[in-house]
């Protein structure tokens, strides 16, 4: 077990898995985990969990847009409280962005953006990084995610992030990171555009319990996810872990990439 290379989740709702799963994970030699949330509850949670793992797992505290679509921006008041007032202490803002698919009304797609803008807002303050969501409108958000890091310097990252070359490029010319998951498993189009995200700019996730072509998510997915992706790149497993770990601690602590 300890000759395993470590490699991180940088996106994981791991309140919504089994207690043991951060074990588990570990003895895959998957650790830490970046723990995200979405609403007041698994804000909560997540920071029970990181103070109970210390170091193996990483806080984030957010609101999802399917939450601000779902309650509407009026019942938010104490999800956006809990937020301000521990933001200081976690590792990252997130999980917010936008989603088109719940969001089809303007003024639904408004105050998405709206809470979008109050993460960015929170990021800023505490000089923390951001993870993003994005769904059926993946240039809106990179706008967005490219405008923020232009203002603030500070890092961005795009999960689960897969679906265009093109948009990936923009990543890439705009110091955005990227975090690849287990789509890439199964999809050849994903696979393609893991291959396009810049080596200083990738990072892994699992999403889970997000399954995906029918097996269920968990955290040790990470390790299939970095095996596969070192064989798609061509490079050696023990690179990938190296090159990896240097772009987690560059995207939690906010030191700029070359990009
Ligand atoms: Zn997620």
């Amino acid at each position: 077990m300890d000759s395993l290379l470590p490699f991180a989740d940088s996106h994981c709702h791991l309140d919504q898995l089994a207690e043991d799963a951060v074990g588990e994970a570990a003895a895959a030699g998957v650790s830490p985990i970046v723990a995200v949330s979405q609403d007041v509850d698994s804000m909560s949670a997540v920071l029970a969990l990181a103070g109970r793992y210390p170091g193996q797992v990483l806080p984030g505290l957010g609101i999802h847009p399917c939450t601000v679509t779902e309650r509407g921006f009026d019942r938010l008041a104490p999800d956006l409280a809990l937020l301000s007032e521990r933001a200081a202490d976690v590792a990252v803002i997130g999980e917010t962005g936008l989603d088109y698919k719940w969001a089809t009304s303007e003024q639904q797609q408004a105050e998405q953006l709206r809470v979008l803008e109050l993460h960015f807002a929170t990021a800023a303050r505490h000089h923390k990084p951001v993870n993003l969501h994005s769904r059926r409108c993946l240039r809106q958000t990179l706008e967005h995610a490219v405008a923020f890091h232009r203002d603030t310097g500070l890092a961005v990252q795009m999960h689960w992030f897969t679906e265009s070359k093109k948009l990936a490029r923009i990543c890439n010319d705009e110091g955005i990171y990227v975090s690849v998951g287990p789509t890439i498993l199964a999809n050849e189009q994903a696979a393609t555009v893991a291959c396009e995200v810049n080596d200083d700019l990738l990072l892994l996730e699992s999403d889970a319990p997000v399954a995906v072509d029918g097996i269920p998510g968990h955290p040790r997915r990470v390790r299939e996810v970095a095996e596969k992706l070192a064989g798609l790149r061509g490079v050696s497993l023990e690179g990938l872990a190296e090159q990896l770990l240097a772009n987690l601690q560059r995207y939690l602590t906010g030191a700029s990439t070359d990009a």
